[in-house]
C-alpha cells in the first residue's frame, strides 16, 4: 500500500503525513520497485525526502513551508494553486481541474463533503 492508505514511518519513527508529496514519492518508489523486481534487481528501502509542505486554510489563504522560505496568506494560496495544477499530468487534466476549481470558487461550492450524522 502507498499514499493515504499506508502508514510509513520516518527515520525517527514518526508517521509520515497523509499529504501529496508523500503519496507521490511512494508511488514513484513502487514503480521503480516493480521495474527492478522484473529485472531481478534489489531496491533500497523507501526514504521520504521532505521538499516542503503546502496546505490551503481557507478561500484565499494557505501556508507554504520550504524550510528557509515560509509564506502564508494570499501569496501562499496562489502558489498552492499553481503548484498543484503544474504537477497534474497532461494539459487536459490541468485545464479540467482549473475550470473545476474556478467553478467551485465562484459558486462557493464546498471542497469536501463530510457525512457526520446518521443516515436515515
Ligand atoms: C480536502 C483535502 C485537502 C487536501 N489538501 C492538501 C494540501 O493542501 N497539500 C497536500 O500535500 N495534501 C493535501 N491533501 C492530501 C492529499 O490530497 C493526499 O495525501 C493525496 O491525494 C494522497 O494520494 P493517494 O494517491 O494516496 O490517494 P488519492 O489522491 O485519494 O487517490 C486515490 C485514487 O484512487 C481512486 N480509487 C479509490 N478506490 C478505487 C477503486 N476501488 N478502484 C479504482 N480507483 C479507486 C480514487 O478515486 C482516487 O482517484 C488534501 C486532502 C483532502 C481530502
Amino acid at each position: 500500500m502507498v499514499g493515504d492508505t499506508a502508514l510509513v514511518r520516518d527515520a525517527e519513527g514518526k508517521p509520515l503525513p497523509g499529504t501529496a508529496p508523500v503519496a507521490k514519492q511512494q508511488g514513484r518508489y513502487v514503480g521503480r520497485l516493480i521495474a527492478n523486481r522484473l529485472r531481478g534487481k534489489a531496491t533500497k528501502p523507501f526514504r521520504y525526502h521532505h521538499i516542503g509542505s503546502l496546505a490551503t486554510i481557507g478561500r484565499k489563504s494557505a501556508v507554504a513551508d520550504f524550510g528557509r522560505v515560509r509564506l502564508q496568506g494570499r501569496i501562499a494560496w496562489l502558489l498552492w494553486g499553481i503548484i498543484h495544477i503544474y504537477f497534474l499530468i497532461g494539459f487536459r487534466n490541468r485545464l479540467v481541474i482549473l475550470l473545476d476549481w474556478l467553478w467551485a470558487y465562484i459558486t462557493f461550492q464546498r471542497g469536501a463533503r463530510l457525512i457526520t450524522g446518521s443516515i436515515k
